[in-house]
């Protein structure tokens, strides 16, 4: 035999019965995204890794450790498997000027690909849906997607999830910001771990966001970019939170919330849980009016969010709220390879009414025992069972065998007419 071959680290197979939960979770946000007038837009999984170095920021983890980055054999160009959607959107959007004639909300779903320690909650392809506005300066869309988000834990059912937000400021803002903070991290340098002196001075603000317990007391000391901010920032920021307070909207300001790209300005934002172990950032966002320009756009105010699909579905399942498998309506019983040519073309004839109907499968060696198709009907979960019996069909009948029986009327079986197929849809589909 072949050695056998498994699938890369970190990435995963989804399968049945947990690719229903994936379904399920996709039709729930395309319903959202439909009533929001949020529209799909899909872009590449492969995108050209200066996309990634000029949007992202070269200093940042994902740019400096976490991308799937090769050489295209055949032309040489610089390729990387997107880690992120936000700068594959905004790539499109200038390629295509999708905003000539005003903005445009946008969301994409799919697999996105870092190169981390695959542990819970954290894999090397994992899949992020995300909401983009884009072609609008806020913060009433700001709070617009915040609420959104609030509305899927809702219809989700998931409980838990808070939100804390903050403001980046501007760049100018951000930068005599990072001055006094690097000052100040200089003088505490004696309590800097070996990821925070290496980040000193390429990307001081990450620090505040370590997880090292003996750095904490440290951070916590260190001066706020909340002080730096100018009148419109902070203008901005309390519109923000005024709009988010008018609806009920509850959310924590965590002044050392930062984000791990560089294209973040003025609004950022995370959904939390204290659920999923270390690992509780379950969607997160903000604003990025400065990317359009650095790969190449006209400049244009952008504001969006992502959220992690295996760390939601993780939550559901820890909250208990994925839905029941779905079951078939119906399970096709042929105890004999004759009765093919008639019940295949009925069964076709329900699935058209609507109906889900799996069809009991043979082999060389014929159909199987009733038994075994019996017992292969009732652990599919249908309700009925339809028997292809050859008296029965000889009849011109087919036996409904109840399956479930939870209604007096609806056990034992019932003898229904092969030339009535196109009335069987209702009672069949039922409930
Ligand atoms: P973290 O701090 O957890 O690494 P991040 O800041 O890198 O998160 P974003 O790039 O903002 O995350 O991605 C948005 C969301 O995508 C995250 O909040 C998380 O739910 C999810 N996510 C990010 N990286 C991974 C991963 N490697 N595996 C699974 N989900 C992820
Ligand atoms: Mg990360």
């Amino acid at each position: 035999m072949a050695e056998k071959l498994s699938a890369v680290k970190g990435m995963n197979d989804i399968a049945p019965p947990v690719s229903a939960h994936w379904e399920w979770l996709e039709d729930t946000l395309r319903s959202l995204m439909r009533r929001y007038g949020y529209r799909n837009v899909r872009t590449p999984i492969v995108e050209p890794t200066a996309l990634f170095i000029r949007g992202l920021g070269e200093v940042t983890d994902i740019v400096e450790k976490e991308m799937y980055s090769f050489e295209d054999r055949l032309n040489g160009e610089q390729l990387t498997l997107r880690p992120e959607n936000t700068a594959g959107v905004v790539r499109a959007a200038v390629e295509h000027s999708m905003l000539y004639d005003g903005g445009k909300r946008l969301y994409y779903m799919g697999p996105m690909f870092r190169h981390e320690r695959p542990q819970r909650g954290r894999y090397r392809q994992f899949h992020q849906f995300g909401a983009e506005a884009l072609g609008f300066a806020g913060p009433d869309v700001d709070v617009e997607l915040i609420v959104m988000a609030c509305d899927l834990w809702a219809e989700l059912g998931l409980e838990g999830i808070e939100l804390e937000i903050n403001s980046l400021g501007q760049p100018a803002e951000r930068l005599a910001h990072r001055q006094a903070l690097i000052g100040y991290l200089e003088e505490h340098a004696d309590l800097l771990d070996e990821d925070a002196r290496r980040r000193l001075h390429s990307n001081p603000l990450r620090i505040l966001d370590t997880k090292n317990p003996a750095m904490q007391a440290m951070v916590n000391g260190a001066p706020h970019l909340m002080a730096f901010l100018g009148a419109e920032s902070l203008d901005h920021f309390n519109r923000l939170r005024a709009l988010l307070d008018a609806q009920g909207i509850a959310y924590r300001i965590n002044p050392r919330l930062v984000r791990g790209m560089d294209y973040y300005n003025l609004s950022v934002f995370e959904f939390v849980t204290t659920q999923l172990g270390s690992q509780g950032t379950v969607c997160a966002g903000g604003r990025y009016d400065g990317l359009f320009e650095q790969i190449g756009g006209k400049a244009a105010p952008a504001v969006g969010w992502a959220l992690g699909m295996e760390r939601i579905l993780e939550l559901l399942k820890e909250q208990r709220r994925l839905p029941e498998p779905v079951a078939p309506d119906a399970y096709a019983v042929i105890p004999d390879v004759s009765a093919l040519s008639v019940a295949m073309p009925l069964l076709r004839q329900l699935r058209a009414q609507g109906v889900s109907v799996a069809m009991h499968a043979g082999g060389a060696e014929g159909m199987g025992s009733m038994k075994s198709q019996f017992k292969k009907a009732d652990a599919s979960g249908a309700r009925y069972a339809l028997v292809f019996g050859a008296q029965e069909l000889e009849q011109g009948m087919v036996a409904f065998k109840s399956l479930r029986g939870d209604r007096a009327a609806e056990t034992g079986q019932q003898l229904q007419p092969l030339a009535e197929v196109a009335a069987w849809g209702p009672g069949l589909r039922g409930f």
